[in-house]
Parts: C-alpha cells; sequence; structure tokens
C-alpha cells in the first residue's frame, strides 16, 4: 500500500525534535485531461497529503503522455506542471493498473451517466475509493454528496456502503453541483429560523460546460438561459446536502421549497446567484450578517490545507461580489455575499458567488479528500 511511514527530522521548524510523518498518499485523477481533471492537477502540484501517480482518461488519449494528450486543449492559466508532463495517460476502464499505482481517485468523466455510474463502481469494487465530480451517483442513497462545511456528517454511510458492496476499502463519495455553492452555504446558517421558500437565479460562467471562450465563441456578447438539467440539480441537491443519516442511507430534507432559473453568461469562471428568501421567523440584518461571519466548519478547525480560513465573505459594497474581482476569495475556495437587503415581496434577498471549477468543482472534491484523510476513510 502507497501509504508508509517514515520519520524526519524537521530542522528549523521544530526546533530539532524528531516527529513522525506520514508519506504522502498516492491518488490518480480519472478524467485528467479535461478541464475539471486539469484543475485537480494544478491543485494536487506539491499537495502536503497527496501525490499524483497515475492519470487516467478515455481509451482515445490512453497511451500518449499527459503532454501529447493535453496539447492545445490546456485550459488553466499556469502551464501544465512539470510533474505530470511525461506521464504516460492509462485507460480508465483498466481498474487493475490503476489499483497498482495509487491507493484512491479523483473522478471526472464525460460520459453518459449510466457509464459513469458503473465505471466509478468498478473502482471502488476493486478498492480504490472514488471521490467524484459527477453527477451519476449523487442520489444513490448510501453515497455521501458533501460540502465539508456542511454536512459532514454525511460520510459515515460510507460504511453502509461498503456492507452493500462488499468492499474493505472502496466507496465513492461525491460533491454537489457547482451551482448551489453559490447559495447554499450562505442559506445554511440561516436554516434554524425556518427557511421556508427560496427563489434563486444564478448566472453560471461558461466554464461550468468545460468551455473557454476560444471554444465556444457563440458566448461572447450572448446570454443562454438554459442550461440542460441544471435547474433541477440546484433545487434538489440543497435538500440531499441539508438532510439526514438514517437506516445507512441519506434522507433528503422536506424543505425549504426553492425554485430556480439558471442562465448562462459570457463569463469565465464564478457563478453567482441572486437568492431571495423567506422565513418562519424573520431575523434581524444584524443576526443574518453575524451567522455568516460566524460559519465554521470541520474544515477550518482541522485546519485542511484547502479549507478557506473565512467560509462566508460579506462584502458591504453595493457593486460587490463581481465574478472577475471576487472569485478567487481564499484560492477560490471561499463564498463570496452582498447586497442583503429586505424584499418587498420575500424576507431578505442578496447576492452569492462561489468559484465554479474551485469550490464548486476539483477544489470541493480535494477538501472532501483532506477530511476523508484525516478521518482515516483512506485507510
Ligand atoms: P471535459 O473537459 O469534457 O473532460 C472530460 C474528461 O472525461 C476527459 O478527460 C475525457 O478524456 C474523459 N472521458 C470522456 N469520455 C470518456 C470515456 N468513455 N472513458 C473515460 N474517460 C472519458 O469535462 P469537464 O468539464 O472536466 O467535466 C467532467 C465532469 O465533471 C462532468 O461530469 C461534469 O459534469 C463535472 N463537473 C464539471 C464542472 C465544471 O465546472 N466544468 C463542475 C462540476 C462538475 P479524453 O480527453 O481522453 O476524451
Amino acid at each position: 500500500m502507497a501509504h508508509k511511514i517514515v520519520r524526519s527530522r524537521r530542522k528549523a521548524l521544530f526546533h530539532f525534535e524528531e516527529r513522525i510523518v506520514m508519506a504522502k498518499m498516492k491518488v490518480g485523477v480519472v478524467g485528467a485531461t479535461g478541464m475539471v481533471g486539469q484543475r485537480f492537477l494544478t491543485l494536487l502540484d506539491n499537495h502536503p497529503y497527496f501525490e499524483v501517480t497515475a492519470l487516467a482518461a478515455s481509451a482515445r488519449s490512453a497511451g500518449q503522455t499527459y503532454a501529447e494528450a493535453v496539447d492545445g486543449r490546456w485550459k488553466m492559466k499556469t502551464p501544465v506542471p512539470d510533474a505530470f508532463r511525461g506521464m504516460k495517460i492509462i485507460d480508465a476502464e483498466d481498474t487493475e493498473t490503476m489499483g497498482k499505482l495509487c491507493s484512491f481517485v479523483f473522478c471526472a468523466v464525460n460520459m453518459p451517466k449510466e457509464d459513469t455510474k458503473k465505471l466509478e463502481e468498478k473502482y471502488a469494487l476493486a478498492e480504490i475509493p472514488v471521490v467524484s465530480n459527477n453527477s451519476a451517483n449523487r442520489w444513490t442513497p448510501d453515497v455521501p454528496m458533501v460540502v465539508p462545511e456542511i454536512n459532514p456528517e454525511h460520510l459515515k454511510v460510507i460504511a453502509d456502503q461498503r456492507k452493500r458492496l462488499g468492499t474493505k476499502r472502496g466507496f465513492i463519495a461525491v460533491k454537489p453541483n457547482c451551482s448551489i455553492q453559490s447559495y447554499v452555504p450562505a442559506l445554511t446558517p440561516l436554516l434554524k429560523y425556518g427557511v421556508k421558500e427560496v427563489v434563486a437565479t444564478t448566472y453560471q460562467a461558461i466554464s461550468g460546460a468545460g468551455k473557454t471562450f476560444r471554444e465556444w465563441p457563440e458566448m461572447i456578447d450572448n446570454v443562454i438561459p438554459f442550461i440542460g438539467g441544471e435547474e433541477e440539480k440546484s433545487e434538489k441537491e440543497p435538500l440531499r446536502v441539508w438532510g439526514k443519516v438514517e437506516n445507512g442511507q441519506i434522507v433528503p430534507a422536506k424543505a425549504p421549497l426553492i425554485t430556480t432559473q439558471c442562465i448562462r453568461v459570457p463569463v469565465t469562471d464564478g457563478h453567482t446567484a441572486a437568492v431571495f428568501v423567506r422565513f418562519e421567523n424573520k431575523p434581524t440584518k444584524e443576526q443574518i450578517l453575524a451567522d455568516w461571519k460566524n460559519f465554521k466548519g470541520l474544515p477550518q478547525e482541522l485546519k485542511l490545507p484547502h479549507a478557506p480560513e473565512q467560509f462566508i465573505t460579506y462584502f458591504e459594497e453595493d457593486n460587490r461580489p463581481q465574478a472577475a474581482l471576487d472569485r478567487d476569495i481564499y484560492g477560490g475556495m471561499g463564498v463570496c455575499v452582498g447586497r442583503l437587503r429586505e424584499d418587498t415581496l420575500f424576507d431578505y434577498k442578496f447576492v452569492g458567488l462561489s468559484h465554479n471549477t474551485l469550490r464548486g468543482a476539483a477544489g470541493g472534491a480535494v477538501l472532501i479528500a483532506e477530511l476523508l484523510y484525516r478521518q482515516g476513510y483512506f485507510d
């Protein structure tokens, strides 16, 4: 197993005292050539817990070096990290080879849902845990769908999932859709006031479709009022995140009632949401602002490498948050909120923003993996 214990002497920082440090855990990225896969690699380059030792993609890319496979389709602002350029791409179906090279995988593939489901289960059954960005398993009752600050307790269904699969190590954990991360974090500390009804309109970046303006010139100077399947996810997934664990399954919350419209806008990264909310017991504006400021979770307590120091940041300025200015807050892992004010029809309205490929995709999955690692789920 990739997980060895080594002794090291941390000279300057730890006053020459001898410490036991864990060797890095070996990880694979399935879908490494895609947009989310590329994000994973930029986040995992020099990660303190994990070391990328296997890259997988479709049979089309298998056998090529990573540099060859992403030539002409590298979408990150920083260059391809040197550590990965010469690595050979493995066929994602080859779980036997992947199992020899790594101890768990991140998965972000563009395949039909049923095929993705089968692929993720194949890894779990091969005793390779999967931390997934895909939607295929988000409604599998014993698969936890987690935002680590919000519902880390859902991870305990992994024990029941392993029983169902008959595995010792293998399991699947997923992150929710990128759109909901622009309003669910802000609503979570307000649930105690009885959130009754929510209207959220999302203004979603083109990277959410895995695209840049070069590949999607029709988006320049344009707004498209449809994103396939997105409104259903945006309305239902929050209820599962706010659900409870009962008899080894996640039972979704029954309230609030959520309605959404999801709109594609000409922005590279960062999903914005305009949100209206009605409560059973209307809080004051000061209470809401204090709840946002004080909202912390396990990632902050454990000081996980990708935990934002402040989960929710409130902007007082009327013209914030702005995607271009604010999406990268805390390395793209923080959530921005602004324009909280009373509404004529609902109780309050506000605007949220989160980085869709960082907090909303690869970064969110890396944070889940950091929590799983610290809680011993990869042992
Ligand atoms: P993408 O850029 O189209 O990349 C797709 C990846 O899947 C590539 O590595 C591709 O490999 C691989 N792939 C395609 N067909 C395959 C097959 N039959 N077997 C194995 N691998 C295959 O897509 P993306 O934007 O990164 O999205 C990936 C997943 O993350 C999707 O499920 C998406 O819904 C989800 N997601 C995306 C975002 C976002 O902001 N973009 C946010 C949240 C979730 P080849 O290069 O070899 O074709």
